[in-house]
This record gives structure tokens, sequence and C-alpha cells, in this order.
């Protein structure tokens, strides 16, 4: 049996605390730097977008999705959070693909929020379909939703989204804040041409509205490989453009602190901003993440190129004990930081849809 002073210590001495946990892999929007829906969007940054909805709509490519069967099942999955929460795990976020498809995902929410040791348990999500199940949630237990959303103007909007969905993500946004499910965080990917042009508007949004918005580099996880460094607009550059309208201060995080967004609060007062800078500045060196797939595989890295399945141990009888064992020597293998930029990086074979962000 495991001892619960056992730790998920891995061979770079950087602790887990911080299960991310994908719950399908399928998705009802078709974000361009991540499922994009035809060939003609994969290739956006090479064909200029016309918004003509008239004209025969390109083939759209088709995505295999994890048969059920596949997927862990709610028990299996709480079964997880359960042992990693003995073992020092203590937030979790519940992400996709989209997780509000997943039918009675408000089961998992109940059943996670009761898991002790948890005592921060998040989603993330589109927001399309989060009216409808917003109430369900926050009686299951959730206390935190952070929001995608990359542009505020309708028609930029399904470019990157593929889904015409702008309003009804903004009601989404509005009802999670209404409903005190704070802080609400809004991520919004920031790809060159596309919505860099959108940054300071976003940024007001969030001062507006009292919510915490955060730009994120695009990263090479996109199903089409499409992702060019050119494309990314860095973390570096995005405060440049947030700094020539507004006088900002760093907000001080703790020294080594896991936390992935540089925050920056506006000195009037009003808000703040979170910068998620992977590409121009890994973080890698505080990273106390892992990931658990739909279909039941531990990733220690956004970027590995290996996955450890646990499904056949969960379904195999293997006991809490021999998970724990198991877990933590998966942790030990722990790559020491991603390789993007470097002459040998290796683009993922699954995509952000697949692996949880
Ligand atoms: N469907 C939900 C959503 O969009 O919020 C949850 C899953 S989605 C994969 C999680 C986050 O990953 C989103 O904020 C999305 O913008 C981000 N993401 C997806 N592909 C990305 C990429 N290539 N680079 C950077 N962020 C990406
Ligand atoms: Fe779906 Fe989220 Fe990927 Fe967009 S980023 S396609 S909403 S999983």
């Amino acid at each position: 049996m495991a001892s619960m002073a056992m730790e998920l210590r891995d061979s770079h001495g950087r602790v887990m605390r911080d299960l991310r946990v994908s719950v399908t892999d399928r998705c009802n929007f078709r974000c361009l730097y991540c499922l994009p829906e035809t060939e003609e969007a994969a290739n956006f940054y090479r064909t200029r977008w016309t918004g003509d909805r008239g004209k025969a709509a390109p083939a759209a490519i088709a995505y295999e999705w994890k048969p059920r069967s596949e997927l862990l099942s709610y028990e299996e999955i709480e079964r997880v959070v359960r042992m990693g929460a003995g073992l020092g795990i203590d937030k979790v976020r519940v992400t996709g693909g989209e997780p509000l498809l997943r039918q009675g995902v408000e089961e998992l929410v109940g059943r996670l929020s009761g898991v002790p040791g948890v005592r921060d348990l998040a989603m993330t999500t589109n927001g399309f379909l989060f009216g409808r199940k917003a109430e369900a949630l926050r009686k299951a237990g959730l206390r935190r939703v952070s929001f995608s959303m990359d542009s505020l103007d309708r028609g930029n909007f399904l470019r990157m989204t593929g889904r015409d969905g702008l309003a009804e993500v903004l009601d989404g946004i509005r009802l999670a804040r209404d409903l005190g499910m704070t802080p609400v965080k809004v991520n919004a990917v920031v790809i060159r041409g596309m919505n860099d042009l959108e940054v300071e508007a976003l940024a007001e949004f969030g001062r507006q509205e009292d919510l915490s918005m955060r730009f994120i580099e695009f990263m090479p996880l996109d199903a089409s490989r499409a992702w060019q460094r050119d494309l990314v607009v860095t973390g570096a550059e995005i405060l440049g453009r947030l700094r020539s309208r507004w006088e900002m201060e760093p907000v001080g995080v703790p020294e080594r602190s896991a936390e992935t967004a540089r925050r920056w609060r506006f000195t009037d007062g009003r808000g703040e901003v979170g910068i998620i800078a992977p590409v121009s500045e890994p973080f890698c060196g505080h990273c106390n993440r892992l990931r658990l797939t739909a279909d039941g595989k531990v990733r220690t890295c956004l970027f590995s190129l290996v996955e450890h399945d646990l499904r056949p141990l969960l379904r195999g009888g293997a006991t809490d004990g021999e998970l724990a064992v198991h877990l933590a020597g998966i942790v030990r293998g722990k790559e020491a930081g991603h390789r993007i930029g470097q002459p040998d990086f290796v683009q993922p074979a699954r995509t952000m849809s697949c692996i949880g962000g």
C-alpha cells in the first residue's frame, strides 16, 4: 500500500499539485488553432478571409472521436482524482474538448467537489452551452470557470471559432460573473493577423465587465500543424500594446509560484490582465501540472511525446496503492521542459482538444 506521505515529485524536484482532466475529445467549436473545420480554415495564414457565407461551404475535415467505451467513466475519473489528491494534488480543472458536451458533466463536478484535499475545482469552457448548465454546475460545487473568447467582433469570432456564437459566449461569461463564480477568467489566444488588433478591446472588455482577461501565446498544438513562429504574438508584444494605452504595473507573485500567467494591474485600479507566454518565456521550471486525457492517458507535459495509459490498471483490478505507485513512477519521468523553437522539437500527435488545455 502506498504511504500517504508519498508525493508526486519528478526527477527535477518539481511537485505536482495541479491536475487537468479532459472529459471529452469532442467539441462544438472549430477553433482554427485547435480543431479547424476545413482545410481552408486550417490554412488560415495563407488564405484571405472573405466571410462569404454565400459560397458553397468547403468540405469539413473529418475528425475521429474516441468511442464512448474508451472514455473514462465518472467513477474512474473520480478514483484517479481521489488517488491524486492523496498524493498532493489540490487543484483540479475539468476541460476537454468542450467539457459541457459530456452528458451529465455536473455529476462529475459533484463527485470531484467532494474529494478531500481538492481545494480548487474549476472548469475551462468555450461557454456556448454554459447558460444551460450554469445552475446545475454551481449546485454541484463548481466555484470557478475560465472561458475562452478570442474576439469581440462577431465576424472575427466566427472566423476564429468556426461558429457564430459570440452572443451566447458573452451571455455565459456574464452569467458566471453574476452567479459569483469568481474570479471569472477569459482566455484569448492571440494570433498575428487574426485578433492581435483586438488586444486592447479585449482588455477594455475585462475592465468594463470586471473580469480577468488573459492573453495566451499560440502554441504548436493545432490539428492542422499550421503553427509558425511568425504567427505568435509574444507576451512582450501584447504587454507593449497594453502599456502604450494604459499605465500598468506587475502584480507580484511568490517566488517559484507555479502560476503560468504574469499578472499586470491597471494603475487606475480598474482590474488586471494575465499574460501566458509558454512559447517566448517558458515556465517549465515551475510546472506542477499533470494531465489526464478523456481516454485515460496521463501526460506529464502538454508537449509530451509519450502518454501513460491508466485504463488497463483502472479496469484490470489494480488497487489504489498500485495505481499510486504507478502514477508516482510516471511523474518521476516528467520532461524538464518543452522544446519549442529547438531544432529537435516534435509536435505531439494529439492536439490541444484531445490533451485538455
Ligand atoms: N473547449 C474549451 C475551451 O475552449 O475553453 C476547453 C478546452 S480548450 C483545448 C482549452 C484552452 O486551450 C482554450 O483556452 C484554448 O483557447 C486553448 N488552446 C487551444 N489550442 C491552442 C493553441 N494551439 N495554442 C494556445 N492555446 C490553445
Ligand atoms: Fe473546441 Fe476549445 Fe479547441 Fe476551440 S479551443 S476547438 S472550443 S476544444
